[in-house]
């Protein structure tokens, strides 16, 4: 029997539309780097939106489908650009620009952009790359920045204003499919080429309702968040999508990332709420440590993309910034577990513990663990294995041209078609997720594993330590063993044999989990979006540490 409702398609273009208008006066605030940020209503945004569509069409010839890039940092023209490229039915397609330039030329060509939607200040990147880049024909620039570098550069230029610039505001937004792709963004690629997610109208809508429940970000309009999680990256953790649902405001921080900009921004726009990786708030601690400031409209941090060290929690906790704990991936939209504390724990010991997972899984997204053999494993707290999820906003394959089959990997995804996170962990019966490390960082010691995870927040929790990061280095005995590499605060005194005792003491690690090899090094690489670069220690150390 069918239902009696109506079939309306879950469309962007209907966020948007609500967003201008039920929300028209929310604001994207962007950081400037001067006295005074810009301004932008939700009202603005959905008529320039409206004005850009008009002239993707109309100037540049864009059709149905065809893929639209951003090079872009978080500002109110990269909202505009989210709105509008997928209501008119093209597809936006977020470039991440920290990729490495050789990447970043691949993916552009794999995706055949049309089009690049650029920052002036992000043009010097852009520039070398375009005599690689096959399909773009039209580079559209926003923001300050020298233009010089486009002149002969074999594409038509445009300046982003006066490419809109009298345009109609209202545009007679298509009734898509709302299966019919929105957006995509790449994996960053650890190991082989990068792998395009290709997101629909559906799944953003669908993801976004679930960014907004309190069980998960739960933001209303009288919050302001700080989207420091870059829009170039897994949409912003959806945030762009979930104001306009809602009309909370939009603090951008455009490219002033580094903690001092960062400090001076919740300063003085008194953000309620901000979403970034652990990297980014142990540079902000660091400098409000240093020096302080007054953050105290910040109550509501949600921290994801890598495990948030408890130590990073209790220093937040402490400022009065209560972190909320995220997991999720490209694949996954990326919204996959938040751990919000069960009832019962609320107020009592045990609620710290619960903090600290990854969380629980949305009604949207169901879970089962497998073990090396491929068998299910219980949830039960103990049994550790490879997380694998399915649902409405969970990616089913990887984009492989327009018209090409889309490539299913079987190391990416089951013959039932589930998602293979890559992730391993455990799941307690009351369904919290406890990530113990990636399938490919943690150490295969003797037919055991040790989670680098558990090693690195314990190592982080000593004082002297400001970052550690812990990989596998082979073995003649055990096959591998951990090596620990260690960032040590500025004056500390701390030597290997202090930490590994700390690291024995009140049984934070089994002795045969300590490592034996150790080096100080002046900085964990990062990667593109600013998570431990394991890769890069493991080609450095994989012939042993340093003791
Ligand atoms: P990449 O794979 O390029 O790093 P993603 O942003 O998609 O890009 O990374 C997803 C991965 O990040 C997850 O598979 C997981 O390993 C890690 N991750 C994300 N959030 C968390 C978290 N809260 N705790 C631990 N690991 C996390």
């Amino acid at each position: 029997m069918l239902s009696t409702m109506q079939d309306v398609p879950l469309l962007i273009s209907r966020i948007l539309a609500h967003g201008s208008t039920i929300h028209g006066t929310s604001q994207v605030i962007t950081w400037t780097g001067e006295a005074e940020p810009h301004r932008r209503s939700f009202a603005e945004i959905g008529a320039r939106a409206g004005q850009l569509a008009h002239a993707l069409r109309d100037d540049l010839g864009v059709r149905a489908d065809e893929r639209v890039a951003t090079l872009m940092w978080n500002n109110a023209e990269h909202v505009e650009a989210y709105f509008a490229i997928p209501s008119m039915g093209a597809v936006l397609h977020t470039l991440n620009l920290r990729l490495p330039a050789e990447q970043l030329a691949w993916i552009v060509n794999h995706a055949a952009d049309r089009v690049v939607i650029a920052n002036g200040s992000l043009l010097p990147l852009l520039a070398p790359l375009l005599p690689h880049l096959k399909t773009v024909e039209h580079v559209v620039v926003s923001g300050p920045g020298d233009r010089s570098a486009l002149t002969d550069a074999g594409v038509q230029v445009h300046e982003y204003d006066e490419l809109i610039a009298g345009k109609p505001t209202a545009y007679d937004w298509p009734a898509l499919d709302e299966n019919q792709a929105a957006a995509m963004c790449y994996t960053s690629g650890t190991t082989g080429d990068p792998k395009g997610v290709v997101y629909s109208h559906r799944s953003i809508y669908l993801h976004s309702m679930q960014v907004n429940m309190t069980q998960s970000m739960g933001l209303t309009d009288q919050d302001t968040s700080l989207v420091v999680v870059p829009q170039f990256h897994v949409n912003a953790w959806g945030l762009p999508h979930a104001t306009f649902m809602t009309g909370v405001n939009m603090l951008m921080p455009d490219r002033f990332l580094q903690p001092a900009p960062l400090a001076a921004m919740i300063e003085s726009e008194k953000p309620t709420h901000a979403a970034a990786v652990p990297t980014i708030w142990q540079g902000l601690l660091a400098e409000l440590t240093a020096n302080p400031r007054d953050v105290s409209s910040l109550t509501q941090v949600t921290i994801g993309g890598s495990a948030c060290p408890p130590s990073l929690m209790e220093a937040f906790d402490k400022l009065g910034m209560r972190v909320c704990h995220a997991w999720g991936m490209t694949e996954t939209s990326p919204l996959g577990t938040v751990a919000r504390p069960p009832a019962h724990a609320v107020g009592t010991d045990e609620e710290f513990a619960y903090r600290l997972t990854q969380g629980r899984f949305p009604a949207g997204v169901e879970a089962r663990l497998t073990g090396p053999g491929g068998e299910r494993l219980p949830w039960d707290g103990e049994s550790a294995g490879e997380l694998e999820v399915r649902g409405p906003w969970i990616a089913g394959a990887y984009y492989n041209g327009p018209d090409a089959e889309p490539l299913r990997p079987a190391d990416k995804f089951s013959e039932d078609g589930w998602l293979k996170t890559g992730d391993v962990g455990v799941i307690s019966p009351d369904g919290f997720l406890t990530l113990t490390d990636r399938a490919k960082d943690v150490i295969k010691s003797g037919g055991e594993w040790i989670s680098s995870v558990d090693l690195e927040n314990a190592l982080m929790s000593h004082p002297d330590v400001a970052e550690a990061a812990v990989v596998a280095v082979p073995d003649d005995k055990w096959g591998e063993r951990p090596l620990a590499t260690v960032v040590l605060r500025e004056g500390a005194t701390a030597d290997f044999r202090t930490l590994r005792a700390f690291l024995a003491e009140e049984g934070r690690i089994a002795k045969w989990q300590l490592p034996e090899r150790w080096t100080v090094i002046e900085a964990v690489p990062k990667t593109s979006v600013g998570k431990f670069d394991k890769k890069v220690l493991r080609r450095q150390y994989a012939e042993g540490g340093l003791d």
